[in-house]
Formats: structure tokens, C-alpha cells, sequence
């Protein structure tokens, strides 16, 4: 479908019968990230207490919390006020959703979101139409910093819903925004041809989707010897999955465009966003992103703490706080690239993410994640069942031979010592999750 005719007569008017219509916001959002910081804080803060002020009336969840610890609105302005209030956890929303929810919203107008359940809960989170426009918008905005406007073609590799009612629903929206769909639950040297002919022929501007999924159609292509820098792309964003190094050597391997992280999440859409000059910008002129320690305090900037999220254009839901499960570090970097929005370190992932041995150590699974990326192995998940026991599961790439495994074993006990037993598994392909995305390590310790 040409740009102009996906952007003018199909997304457009489809935003807009929707009640999502994203123009209201583009222009606005456009200039915020140009402003002086001091007047990105103002928007920010002048959105807080207007949010605040609105839950404090509508959600009983927070005109409780507000009457027990004696506050009043009035008494939160800025993200440093914000610290008055307590943070807000996954278990904390499942066991008071009702209550949580704003009186002042028609729950039948509303849509629902889905969180992937990488940590064994899944929520069903609830937005208005203007939320989700905006964090539309938002996603736009960034995506000009590469020149992707609305109505460029995308290819996306992402996950593929099982029933057939849900699958069609996907279609048409993949139709209406003018992109093709590569299954992460797919992937393999047949099936990655086949999508080749498909993407060269539709001829897309970028690729989008979970990092391992394009880095293994990435792998096929360079087995095959196919160039895919013929396909001219502005930008490969990759999402939903942290970008380790040898999967980022690959992508520079093979394009020559601008490799692009961006992190959000279901609940919040994009919270960071990588400029040109390699920094994660936060969307900070709508969302309140704090880092914080064990005692939840804000952390120093190049420290690592929990990301917890204040949605400030959330208001059928309120998020006042919300640990969203990641780690990461804020910054006081100034970025070259134009954009004053602040900067934080890439994510390091989610805390559920160390292993722990028995002495009481935490081990970063992206630790053993570098020393499982040898070339011999072509994809890995390990599960730590028992304080005692890690299981590794691997596929095999041709170079893998037969004292492999006991190097592999070796770099493992160099982090995890010698008490703990390993266990290889061999397998063809590693299951994805639902969502199609792939976890490298799933703790079944309790906390
Ligand atoms: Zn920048």
C-alpha cells in the first residue's frame, strides 16, 4: 500500500472513528523535546498535579491512601513530592483493581491491555482512547528522529496469537498499518527464505520487533549469503528483549542503518527511546520514571535501581508509582542529538533476572548470558529449579563439538561455584513465550 494512502485514508480515519486520534498531540509533543529541561519539569509537573487532583476525587484505592497518610493534592507537585506516596506493585493492582479504577471513566469505553506474564502474573490493564492517542504519538515522535512517519511500511517480528478469531484480528490491523508479520515462534532457515522473497517484494522502511527474533532471521540470511542491505531500511528497532552485544554485532554486520532500542512496555508504551547519538532518552515531559534503591530511595545517577512509573495521561487506570519490574540507571548526561528529554542507561533487565547460589551470592543471568553466547551455541535458556540446580538448555550450532560442553560448564562455575549442579539439555529450538518472545532465564526460587 503507497504511504500516502495508509496514512491519509486508512490510519487517519480509523484513529479518528476510534477516538484515537493522534494529530491533536503530534505538533505538541513534537516541540516538547526541544524545550530547556526546566521547562520539560514544568509540563511534567503541572500534568502530575492535575492527575493527582483527579484521582484523589475519583479512585477510592488513592483517596484512601491520601486520607491514612494524612495528605492532600495539594501536597504533590513534583516528582520529588511523589516520594510521599507509597509505590505500586503488580499483586497490589490485581488485589484492588475496582477500587483502583477512576469512577469519573465509563469502564464500557475503555480498552484493555495485556501484560506478557514474564513474571508469572498477568494483568489486564485498562486505558481510555486519549491515553492510548497519545502514547501513539509519543511512539511517532520518536520514529521521526529516523525520518519513519505514519503510513511507512514496517516489518514486524513478533508473536502470532494462537486462535484463528484473534489471528484475523491481527491481520487487519497489520493491513491497516501498512506492515507484514514474521512469526518469532518461526524462525528457521526454510521459513526465513520464504519471509525474505515476501519482505524484498513488499519492500518495507524498517524492521521492528523482539531483538531475538530478528537477530535469528539475521542469522539465516548471512548463512544464505543474503544481503539485506539492498532493502535500504531507515532503522531496525528492537523491543521487548534487551540487546546483548553479540546480537548488536550481528545487526551492524548486516545493515548499515541506524540499529535502534527502544524500551516500553504494554502498560505505559514507550519509556525510552535511542537518538542517533546512541543515548536512551525518557519520555519524561509525560510519564514521572523514577530509579530507585532497596530503601526506595532515588539512586545516584550511573547507579543501578527498580524503574518504578507514574503514567501521567493514564487517568481511567491511575499508575501512581508503578514498579514495573526492570532495573536501570538514570543520568546526568546531556545528549548532542537536539532532544533535551533525559537520559538513562540501557535496562538491565528484570530483577527476577539473577540467579542465586547458595552462599547467598546474586548473579546476573546477562552475566552467564555472555558466557553462553559462544559461537558454538546458537540459541540458550537456563532455569535455576533449585537453590542447587541450574538447567541449560541449548541448540547447537555446527561449530559445537564434543569438549563444548565442558567449557561451557567451566565459565559457569567460574560465577556460580562448584557446589551447584548444571544440567545440559539439547534442543532443536528453544520454546518462545506466548507473546513470542524468548527469556533467557526463569527463576523458579520463590523470593
Ligand atoms: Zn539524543
Amino acid at each position: 500500500m503507497k504511504k500516502y494512502i495508509a496514512k491519509n485514508l486508512i490510519y487517519q480515519p480509523i484513529q479518528y472513528m476510534r477516538g484515537q486520534d493522534v494529530r491533536p498531540y503530534m505538533n505538541v509533543l513534537e516541540n516538547n523535546q526541544y524545550k530547556p529541561i526546566n521547562e520539560i519539569n514544568k509540563i511534567r509537573n503541572k500534568k502530575l498535579s492535575d492527575l493527582i487532583e483527579n484521582i484523589y476525587h475519583n479512585s477510592i484505592y488513592y483517596r484512601n491512601i491520601f486520607d491514612a497518610m494524612d495528605l492532600h493534592p495539594k501536597d504533590i507537585r513534583n516528582t520529588k513530592d511523589l516520594q510521599k506516596l507509597p509505590t505500586l506493585s503488580k499483586r497490589e493492582i490485581l488485589e484492588n483493581k475496582d477500587h483502583l479504577m477512576n469512577q469519573a471513566h465509563n469502564s464500557s469505553s475503555l480498552y484493555t491491555r495485556k501484560t506478557g506474564g514474564s513474571t508469572g502474573m498477568t494483568l489486564h490493564f485498562k486505558k481510555e482512547a486519549k491515553a492510548l492517542a497519545i502514547n501513539e504519538a509519543i511512539m511517532w515522535r520518536c520514529y521521526k528522529w529516523y525520518n519513519i512517519e505514519v503510513g511507512d511500511k514496517q516489518v514486524r517480528f513478533w508473536g502470532v496469537p494462537v486462535t484463528s478469531r484473534l489471528r484475523w484480528k491481527e491481520y487487519i490491523k497489520d493491513k491497516i498499518l501498512n506492515r507484514i508479520r514474521i512469526s518469532a515462534f518461526d524462525i528457521s532457515e526454510s521459513s526465513c527464505l520464504e519471509q525474505y522473497k515476501r519482505i524484498k517484494k513488499f519492500k518495507p522502511a524498517y524492521f521492528y520487533g523482539y531483538t531475538t527474533a530478528i537477530y535469528g532471521f539475521c542469522f539465516f540470511m548471512k548463512k544464505l549469503g543474503i544481503d539485506l542491505n539492498s532493502l535500504n531500511l531507515k532503522a531496525v528497532i528492537c523491543t521487548a528483549e534487551k540487546m546483548y552485544p553479540h546480537h548488536l554485532e550481528m545487526f551492524n554486520d548486516m545493515f548499515d542503518c541506524p540499529i535502534v532500542d527502544e524500551y516500553g512496555s504494554s502498560e505505559t508504551g514507550i519509556i525510552a527511546f535511542q537518538c542517533k547519538k546512541g543515548n536512551m532518552h525518557l519520555m519524561s515531559d509525560h510519564m514521572c520514571i523514577e530509579f530507585l534503591d532497596e530503601n526506595d530511595k532515588q539512586v545516584r545517577p550511573g547507579e543501578l535501581g527498580r524503574i518504578v512509573i507514574t503514567d501521567l495521561v493514564s487517568y481511567a487506570m491511575p499508575l501512581i508509582r508503578y514498579e514495573i519490574g526492570d532495573m536501570g540507571k538514570p543520568s546526568e548526561k546531556k545528549c548532542s542529538c537536539g532532544v533535551n528529554l533525559p537520559i538513562m542507561e540501557i535496562v538491565e533487565g528484570r530483577k527476577e533476572d539473577f540467579i542465586r547460589t547458595k552462599e547467598g551470592q546474586l548473579v546476573h543471568a546477562a552475566y552467564l548470558c555472555y558466557t553462553l553466547k559462544d559461537d558454538a551455541v546458537h540459541e540458550f535458556k537456563m532455569y535455576q529449579n533449585d537453590i542447587n540446580a541450574l538447567s541449560v538448555q541449548i541448540v547447537k550450532s555446527p561449530t559445537f563439538s564434543t569438549n563444548t560442553e565442558s567449557i561451557l560448564e567451566r565459565k559457569l562455575r567460574t560465577a556460580l561455584g562448584n557446589d551447584i549442579q548444571i544440567t545440559f539439555e539439547y534442543l532443536n529450538r528453544i520454546p518462545r513465550e506466548k507473546s513470542g518472545k524468548l527469556r533467557y532465564f526463569v527463576s523458579k526460587l520463590r523470593e
